[in-house]
């Protein structure tokens, strides 16, 4: 295991779009911010900076809620046909499509993941997520309902409901996914008839960027959406607390969750939130044991465990605890660490220094708690933003590894001896994101999946995603579900229609 950061070798399509300090898009237009003041967005696997980027602010949210308000009241958008919304959509996703290459390397760039990764992952299920939302825009349907009104004897009635657009949605995204998140966001926001405003992460604002010059390609007409990157503190704020946003969907930290919540009081917004998790991950004795472990690693070493459903606490029947932690330890010894843009580069670095200090922190903690890493264990190399795959054994329940979302490349192991005393154990957190099971016995699978506390239970896998599929959090893990139909029940408010015959 070892880093190699090679110099960039990028296609120039992206050397362009880098080269220049990149601006907003509001109202349809690529303006510079209001303050004129722009900020960097650096290279994790050189912490060099790549490109400079207009800094929205409060003024810049202000005009960009405005254009969508316009948009949404009196635009072009309100009155389009849902058959003519659902085609822009699914031309977004051909045009990502014949971008891959473009927004997959971007991507590693700006977050620092694989390329091979972001060309086989993020970008393909950013297409798939807008074109199944496309199919939705002719689908949003009301019911007719048939009503009895006692106070009212003898009278007849035609009760009716209509499925409506929340309207003016205000959507602030983390940096794991940047294009990934962007595309869950603004697909159902879409196939609904809303407009958006949408707030990049300040790590990785670059795909976000590009996506904003295909909505323009595609034929979106102005002000439907709005993208301002900028800091949490000042341009996501601004946008939580807005008085003309009727909704504010987040994915970020729990932390950050509540301050949403809080901002959203002044006009009660709706709020839907897709926050942390420490994922519990339980390997039965009687798994395909090869299967299982491949698994687990992977459910943990994915995306450098910047993933809020990653699988961080390993449960693992203790008549084979040592194998499959030697089995996963083994594999975080095979992952080949390194810039994202080499072909063979499994893990890239962690996204930014303060993830890298956060992440080696924690490791800290948890040595000086008693753990033990099996692999791995500390920061890698002196250039760019590089930690080790590391598994850690003895540790418990009350430790801060085992409790806290580490958001890196970090594993727990903890043994279990039987089903009853696992399950308080894996529900024990303030989470309750995402759950894995490896088992041949099919029965005790749907058993624990039903007892786990958790909005998505893989089952002999680990980390399977799917547009149709319904992703979000039980207890503070967030508030709604993205993905699915379920998702269109955060853009849509139901108005009832009665009507005397
Ligand atoms: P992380 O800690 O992993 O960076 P955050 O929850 O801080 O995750 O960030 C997720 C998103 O929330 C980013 O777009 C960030 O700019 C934004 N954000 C951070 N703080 C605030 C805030 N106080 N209000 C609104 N958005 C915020």
């Amino acid at each position: 295991m070892g880093v190699a950061v090679s110099p960039f070798q990028i296609d120039s399509r992206v050397a362009d779009f880098i080269d220049k300090p990149r601006k907003m898009l509001i109202d349809g237009k690529w303006v510079n911010a209001a303050s004129g003041k722009t900020f960097p967005t650096y290279n994790p696997a050189t912490g060099e900076v790549l490109a400079q980027i207009a800094e929205g602010d409060r003024a810049d949210i202000d005009a960009a809620v405005k254009a969508a308000r316009k948009a949404f009241d009196s635009g072009p958008w309100s009155r389009m046909t849902p058959s003519e919304r659902g085609k822009l959509i699914w031309k977004l996703a051909d045009l990502l499509d014949e971008h891959v290459e473009e927004l997959a390397t971007l991507e590693t760039l700006d977050n620092g993941k694989a390329l091979t990764i972001a060309r086989a992952a993020d970008v393909p299920l950013a297409a798939d997520m807008f074109r199944y939302m496309a199919g939705w825009a002719t689908k949003l349907e009301g019911t007719t309902i048939p009503i009895s009104v006692p106070y009212t004897p003898g009278a007849q009635y035609l009760a009716y409901t209509l499925r409506e657009p929340v309207g003016v949605i205000g959507q602030i995204i983390p940096w794991n996914f940047p294009l990934l998140m962007a595309a869950w966001k603004l697909g159902p926001a879409l196939a609904s008839g809303c407009t958006v405003v949408l707030k990049p992460a300040e790590q990785t604002p670059l795909s976000a960027l590009r996506l904003g010059e295909l909505i323009l390609e595609a034929g979106f007409p102005d002000g439907v959406v709005n993208i301002v990157p900028g800091y949490g503190e000042t341009a996501g704020a601004a946008l939580a607390a807005h008085d003309a946003v009727d909704k504010v969907a987040f994915t970020g930290s729990t932390e950050v969750g509540k301050l949403i919540v809080h901002a959203a009081t002044g006009n009660l917004k709706k709020v839907s939130l897709e926050l942390g998790g420490k994922s519990p991950n339980v390997v039965f004795k009687d798994s395909d044991l090869d299967t299982a472990i491949a698994g687990s690693a992977s459910a943990i070493f994915f995306n450098h465990g910047q993933c809020c459903c990653a699988g961080s606490r390993l449960y693992v029947e203790r008549p084979v605890f040592d194998r499959v932690v030697d089995g996963v330890a083994a594999q975080a010894k095979k992952i080949k660490v390194g810039s994202g843009l080499e072909p063979e580069t499994s893990m890239g670095p962690l996204v930014s220094e303060e993830q890298l200090q956060r992440v080696c922190n924690y490791l800290e903690i948890g040595m000086a708690e008693g753990a033990k890493a099996v692999s791995g264990g500390k920061k890698l190399g002196n250039k760019g933003y590089f930690v080790e795959p590391t598994v850690l054994v003895n540790t418990k329940e009350s430790m801060k590894v085992v409790q806290e979302e580490i958001f890196g490349p970090v594993v727990a192991a903890i043994p279990f001896d039987d089903v009853e005393e696992l399950m308080p154990r894996a529900n024990d957190t303030v989470y309750g994101l995402a759950a894995g099971i490896w088992t041949k016995d099919i029965s005790k699978a749907h058993k624990v999946a039903a007892g786990l506390r958790a909005g998505t239970v893989w089952i002999n896998c680990y980390n399977i995603f799917d547009a149709a599929l319904p992703f979000g959090g039980y207890k503070q893990s967030g508030w709604g579900r993205e993905m699915g139909k379920d998702v269109l029940e955060l853009y849509t408010q139901t108005k009832a229609v009665c009507t005397r015959l």
